[in-house]
Formats: structure tokens, sequence, C-alpha cells
């Protein structure tokens, strides 16, 4: 059997007719860009989100590095993240001229330590970015009060996290959060895309001005901005992909259950653990495996694809050697670096395939004691 990480075109079979019918609805209208559809989206995750506006972008990336832009961070800014994350996370703060601060993760929930923040914060810090990584929600209550304490902004990396709720509520939990719409993401477009929603109006304008050149009545440019708008067939799809996202997430949440119980009791393998203040959107499943290299060739050779989220953390990578952290900074993330496989998770998975991914891994353990 083949087991794909993630198979796109399964999603796209069962909903073709709805999707071909907006991206037909484009084409026939011919509004390519900022059209209708972008900001019927916008309303409509929005209201997913329980926020008042929803400003599309061209990435994740850019939502994350324009919030920051309209927050008025840059140069000689400090914002503090984590270091086990897409590199997007810190590399958002760098190009708005701000310097990302590393500060280690949490060994259960894999997201920020708050116990660990205040440690980092000086006179330059402005911003927390929390990421709510692979689509389990960071521990938002503890960020919250040390961010009013010291009058910080948090923006947060909802890019894994569509869906994803923290006591009950769906992210973001505070007033701003970044989301992606990389094909592959929980929502996810035909090609690059992403939105910063927010309650706050004075952000919400500020975004729209800089995500169109700063400009927002043609040919008036009022600030410096630019070019990262949602493309409008993007748009047209996930207005028709939102509709069914909840869903999506609770078929994630089914295939991640079925993974922890079908993996209970190997030793060798800890399934993840759901928070209790946690609704996980699981857009990854990753376990920590011992023997990593070697189980992920051999669950290759068997037909099951892997991914390793990530094999770097972005302290250690070489575009960061400036900021001179060294092996040994972040024991945390760094074990989880190296211990972590994200097993093939995606809403259409079948359980006959979970099951035989959760096979073969037995198999491997199993052979390798003999
Ligand atoms: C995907 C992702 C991003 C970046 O999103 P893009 O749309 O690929 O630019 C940022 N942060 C995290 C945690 C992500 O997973």
């Amino acid at each position: 059997m083949k087991v794909a990480f993630v198979n796109l075109k399964r999603q796209y079979k069962t909903y073709k007719k709805e999707i071909d019918h907006a991206i037909q609805e484009v084409l026939d209208t011919a509004g390519f860009v900022m059209g209708p559809k972008n900001e019927e989206f916008e309303k409509a995750f929005a209201k997913f989100c329980n926020k008042k506006y929803c400003v599309g972008v061209n990435s994740g990336t850019d939502a994350l590095f324009l919030a920051l832009k309209a927050y008025g961070i840059g140069d000689g800014d400090e914002v503090i993240t984590a270091p086990n994350s897409y590199t997007a996370s810190a590399m958002a703060a760098t190009n708005a001229g701000a310097k990302p601060i590393f500060t280690d993760v949490d060994s259960r929930s894999y997201n920020i330590d708050p116990t660990k923040i205040e440690a980092k914060i000086t006179k330059k810090t402005k911003a927390i970015i929390p990421v709510h990584l692979y689509g389990q929600p960071a521990d938002m209550d503890p960020i919250v009060t040390i961010a009013k304490k010291h009058n910080l902004i948090i923006i947060e990396d909802c890019c894994q996290a569509h869906g994803a709720k923290y006591k009950g509520k769906v992210l973001p939990h505070t007033d701003s959060g970044a989301f992606s719409f990389y094909p592959g993401k929980n929502l996810g477009a035909f090609g690059d895309g992403g939105a910063v929603v927010t309650s706050s109006k004075q952000i919400k304008t500020a975004l729209e001005y800089l995500r169109n050149d700063g400009s927002i009545e043609k040919y008036v440019h009022k600030t410096i901005g630019y070019k990262s708008r949602l493309d409008t067939l993007q748009a047209s799809i996930l207005l028709t992909k939102l509709k069914h996202l909840k869903e999506f997430v609770e078929k994630r949440r089914r295939a991640a259950q079925k993974y922890n119980k079908l993996l209970k009791g190997v030793a060798q393998i800890k399934t993840p653990v759901e928070m209790d203040y946690a609704h996980n959107a699981y857009h990854i499943y990753a376990v920590l495996a011992e023997r990593r290299d070697a189980l992920k060739k051999y669950l290759r050779i068997n037909g099951i694809s892997t991914v390793i989220h990530y094999p770097t953390p972005i302290h250690l990578q070489e575009a960061y050697k400036d900021l001179v952290y060294k092996k040994g900074d972040f024991p945390i993330s760094e074990e989880l670096a190296a211990k972590t496989i994200s097993l093939p998770m995606f809403p259409e998975i079948k359980g006959t395939e979970i099951e035989y991914v959760c096979e073969t891994i037995r198999n491997f353990y199993s052979h390798q004691q003999r």
C-alpha cells in the first residue's frame, strides 16, 4: 500500500463541482484582482474566527510580516517567539527590521513555554509571536498576562491552526492572528495565500494600505506599502472550502484519535498530548520516535511518506548565524527536532491507511528487537 503524506487530490475530487463553479464565476466576471470574492471571503473568514475583520494577503509569511508592520514594529525592536517552527515565524520579524528572540518550548505542548518568556524581555521587546504548532494552541492566558504587564503586542501565528480552539473558542485568542492558506494547510488554496484576522479597525485599515502599495483609493498612495494581495481566484476557492472547514478539522481529529489508539503501547513512540485547554486542529500529526531516521527510511521503503517538522530549529539555521545562537541553547526544541516525525495526516485519509501506517511502525520496532 502507498500512503501519501498529504493527498490534495481527494479533497478536490470531493468538492470538484463547487470549486469548479467558484473558479468559473471569477472567470466569467473577470474580477481577477480584489474582486467581490475577496470581500466575501474576508467577511466569512472573520466570522469563522469570531473577529471583526479579515484582510487577505498573499501568504502566511506576509500575514505575519504585515501584521508586525501594522502594529508599528520595526528597526531595533525585539520580538519573542519559539525556535521550533517554520522559519517564517521568525523571519517575518527580521524582515520587519526587528530581532527575533527565541524562547524554548514546553515539552508536552511543543509550544512556547510561558514560564520562560519574562526572562527574555528587555527594554526593546515589543511583541510576542506565539506559534500554535501542529494545530495545538499555545497556552494563551499566561502569555496575555505577561504581555499586559510589559505592554507587549501579541500576534498569533495561526498558520497551522485554522479551526483550533483555546478554552472552547476558535483561535486567535487575542486581537490579531496570521493565517496561511498554503495548499496543504487546514484551509488550503490552490496556490499561495494568507490573511490577518483582527478585532482592531486601526490594524485592519493599516493592513489594507500595506498590502496594496500604500493605497486604498486608486492612485492615492498615503503610505509606503507592499504588493501582497490575496488572489481573487484563491479567495473564491477558499470561500468554497471554508464551508467545510469545521468538518475538515473534525476529520483530522478523528484520524488523530485513531493513530493514538493504534500506537498505544508502542514504547518507542510518544503520541501527541492534547492539552486540557486545547481543541487541537491536527494540521500535523507528529510523534516522537526512537531511531527516528531509520524508522522514516523503513516507512518510505514500505510506501509511506512522512515529513520532519522541522529538522533544524530556527536558531540553528544558517540564515540566523549572525544571532550567534549555538547547539544547546534551547534543549527541548533541539530534542524535538531530533526525534519528531510527522505521519500522513489529511481530512480524507482512510482508516485502512492509518492502520497500515501503525502496523508498519509496529513491525519496524519488533524486527529491530529480534
Ligand atoms: C505555513 C506556515 C507559515 C508561513 O505560511 P506561508 O503561507 O507558507 O508563507 C508560517 N508559520 C507557520 C507555523 C507555518 O506553518
